[in-house]
């Protein structure tokens, strides 16, 4: 079987040392027990882990999340999602072909189902990234008394995924750090008071109109939590994305992506594509270059990337080609990814006819946005609960963002509750305001740099929320206004020179800061470099590239210098002439040739493009009532089936949204899909409270 396991990686531990045996479809395979079943699959290399009862498409992971259900496989008969359900010993694990056949279940006499436990903390917390673990953290230091839930292993959200280092303010979200050390700063500082208890695995299944909110703990059991306020962080969802050829195995969301290399360890695939140019697509691109996973390129529909320039120019210099103003056509394989097919788009993003070219791929990430997870929160206003909302499932920012978004939903509601709190809001408004803040333009510096003979060059010149450079130089030489850290970085003798300590080097996210030190040879100088990658994966002559990713001269390493907190530098000697231009080095050989890309999407949609990919409803099925006057969700859902999968239209319901917007309806012309509990799958053994069990017993 192909072993598709990370075995090394420059910032993440490896452990696979714990096997575990399991049967797929009768063959016995192993996995690890850190493994979902999705995970121990793909690291066997299987991807397709069904067909659809309608059509027969082929079936694999799309959301990694527990959001949609496409990664449904049989264990002992019942239907789970692959994502979602830990490996276990000797499970038996069949493909779900077609719709599960009904299971013969006996039903002992008499049985009666238990009354949930009921618990009643002062403040649950539904949700344990960023936002909720800030807000617990705040509510603990107070002596409220806090349930934080969480429905994964391991509390951080998102951050337990992000290897790298975060932008944002180094005084009051540790910008700097790497989002997996935010994610245990943050986890230990909640845990640290007596008052909050946090669980993990516990996943909040409904909020009913008698205030109280359904959850499944750990061990399986039903309960029933009764609060006097909620805090909703539940985070977000990945845009889904209309083209022929979207749901074919091996086009995945970036977060999936994420999920399986930073959390699992596993390579997905062996060469990917990403669709969209926003932080999230930009930084899976660098988390796969770091997992050793070729990046074929990247597109983004806009004029410009939307994520960070730094980001951007990072994953140009290492040799990733960038394409704006071009969209995806189509996802062509038979039961995989084999290509992608993409195209230039005009002002209103349809492919330019003649402009599509064809590029190989196992693997095409989509990376179009989010949406916040707020199914639960809306039904908790409904019910008029004393409700908040916090992090992305208020609005789509930055984790750094939703940290401060926590402790201010954490310090409202003490407010309402009549407790007093020791934070400035209109001050930790204002910082949410900076943290969220969308990129600004890119400035060209318009200031001499100094003729010194050691001095760091800043390559990053474009409005970000970001000061760890300015923070860590012991000197004070880095500048950036502390009331408003939008301002690009400057470097500044302010009045002593530069000490070389290559602080400011390692800590800087975008990797975006060189050395130069003209003071040994006037004809040469040595540039140093910050580098997380294995050095031994480099190439023997560096490619040495300016900011945006040109090479423009090559250089053998004169030396690296050992990683600390898995960042090496790395010195190259480099005429005088192009010291200060020298930014970055390339990685991977450029694969697509980027002159060659010369022609959006809803002319690129066909009628048969998925909409609804539980119940594989189609963009003409729906089109055809849209055009027939229909804007009521509800009835397109009651004609088509779509949105009734069991992912409960996670997935489509903003796509159908789109599509009505294309057709010409504003908002309020369109009725939305009327949501009930439960919001996830629960067993009915679970929600009779029969016995402690595993999912599916
Ligand atoms: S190398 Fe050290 S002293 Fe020089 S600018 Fe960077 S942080 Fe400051
Ligand atoms: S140079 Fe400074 S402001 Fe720019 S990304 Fe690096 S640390 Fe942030």
């Amino acid at each position: 079987m192909e072993n598709n396991r990370i075995t090394r990686h420059p910032i993440l531990p490896v452990d696979h040392s714990k096997k575990v045996p399991f049967l797929w479809n009768g063959k016995l395979l192993h996995g690890y027990t850190h493994d979902t079943i999705a995970s121990a699959l793909i690291a066997n290399g299987i991807h397709v882990f069904g067909h659809h009862h309608k059509d027969h498409s082929p079936q694999g992971i799309f959301c990694a999340n527990g959001q949609c259900a496409q990664c449904s496989v049989l264990v002992d008969g019942v239907a789970l999602k692959a994502c979602m359900t830990p490996l276990q010993e000797n499970m038996a694990i069949r493909p779900l072909e077609g719709l599960p056949a009904p299971i013969e279940i006996s039903i002992p006499q008499n049985i009666k189902a238990k009354a949930p436990k009921e618990i009643k903390p002062e403040v649950l917390i539904i949700g344990g990234g960023p936002a909720g673990l800030s807000a617990a953290g705040k509510l603990g230091s107070l002596g409220i008394e806090v349930l934080l839930i969480d429905d994964k292993a391991k509390f951080g959200g998102k951050l337990v995924l992000q290897t790298h280092r975060f932008f944002g303010s180094s005084q009051e979200v540790y910008a700097g750090h790497r989002g997996i050390e935010i994610a245990e700063i943050l986890t230990k500082n909640a845990q640290a008071y007596d008052t909050v208890t946090m669980w993990a695995s516990c996943k909040a299944v409904a909020v009913f109109s008698d205030k109280k909110i359904g959850v499944v703990n750990k061990e399986n059991e039903y309960l029933l939590i009764a609060p006097r306020s909620v805090l909703f962080a539940t985070g977000a969802r990945e845009n889904s994305l209309m083209f022929p050829g979207n749901t074919l195995p091996g086009v995945i969301g970036a977060g999936a992506f994420q999920t399986l290399v930073n959390r699992d360890l596993v390579m997905p695939g062996k060469s990917i594509f990403i669709v969209g140019g926003g932080n999230v697509g930009l930084i899976a691109g660098y988390h796969a270059l770091q997992a050793g996973i070729p990046v074929t390129g990247l597109i983004e529909a806009m004029p410009e990337c939307g994520g960070y320039q730094v980001h951007r120019d990072k994953l140009a210099r290492l040799g990733v080609p960038i394409l704006t103003s071009h969209t995806i056509v189509s996802a062509n394989g038979s039961d995989h990814v084999e290509s992608v097919t993409i195209a230039e788009c005009d002002a209103s993003f349809s492919p330019v006819k003649g402009s599509e070219e064809t590029i190989p791929c196992d693997t095409i990430l989509i990376a179009v946005g989010l949406l916040p997870v707020n199914e639960l929160f809306t039904k908790a206003v409904e019910y008029e609960i004393d409700a908040y909302a916090a992090g992305d499932a208020n609005e789509i920012a930055e984790a750094s963002a939703a940290m401060i978004s926590g402790k201010i939903a954490a310090c409202e509601m003490l407010q309402n509750i009549g407790y007093a709190h020791n934070e400035d809001l209109i001050q930790l408004r204002n910082t949410l305001k900076l943290l969220s803040a969308r990129p600004g333009k890119a400035i060209a510096p318009s200031y001499e740099l100094p003729d010194s003979s050691v001095m760091p060059i800043i390559h990053c010149n474009q409005e970000i929320p970001c000061n760890p450079c300015s923070a860590v130089c012991p000197i004070h030489n880095i500048i950036i206004a502390e009331e408003d850290i939008l301002h690009p970085p400057i470097y500044l003798e302010n009045p002593k020179a530069c000490i070389n300590c290559t602080q400011c080097v390692r800590i800087c996210p975008g990797l975006a800061i060189t050395i130069v030190d003209r003071s040994k040879d006037s004809d040469f100088t040595t540039v140093t470099l910050p580098v997380e990658f294995f050095p031994d994966r480099l190439p023997e002559t560096l490619p040495l590239t300016d900011q945006s990713g040109n090479v423009i001269y090559h250089a053998i390493p004169e030396h690296i210098v050992p990683a600390k907190n898995s960042t090496w530098l790395i010195k190259v000697k480099v005429p005088a002439n192009v010291a200060n231009a020298v930014a970055g080095f390339q990685l991977q050989k450029t694969l697509m040739n980027v002159d060659a890309f010369s022609d959006s999407f809803f002319e690129a949609v066909t009628n048969e493009t998925i909409i609804c990919r539980c119940e594989r409803v189609t963009y003409g099925e729906i089109k055809a009532l849209i055009d027939d006057g229909i804007t009521d969700i509800n009835q397109i859902k009651a004609i088509t089936r779509a949105g009734m999968g069991a992912c409960g239209a996670k997935t489509c319901h903003s796509l159908i949204q789109q599509i009505l917007r294309r057709a010409g309806y504003a908002p309020d012309e369109i009725t939305l899909n009327t949501t009930r509990p439960l919001f996830f799958e629960v067993d009915f053994k679970t929600l009779a409270n029969q016995g402690k069990g595993q999912p599916g017993d």
